[in-house]
């Protein structure tokens, strides 16, 4: 099963725990969304947010 490990690892290296600036609950979201830029979905208040990049 290490197909299945390597997959998971990748899948994990590609997303980023960001905090929700309304609940401020942390969510798991893609990281090439939030190094882009876009709009994310809070899953907790369905708020839509981006993380900015100082
Ligand atoms: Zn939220």
């Amino acid at each position: 099963m290490s197909y299945l490990n390597e997959l998971l690892k990748k899948v994990r290296e590609r997303v980023s725990i960001v905090e929700c600036p309304v609940c401020k609950e942390t969510s798991k979201q893609l990281m090439s969304k939030v190094s882009q830029g876009l709009v994310l979905c809070c899953p907790h208040c369905r708020a839509l947010f981006v993380i900015e990049h100082k």
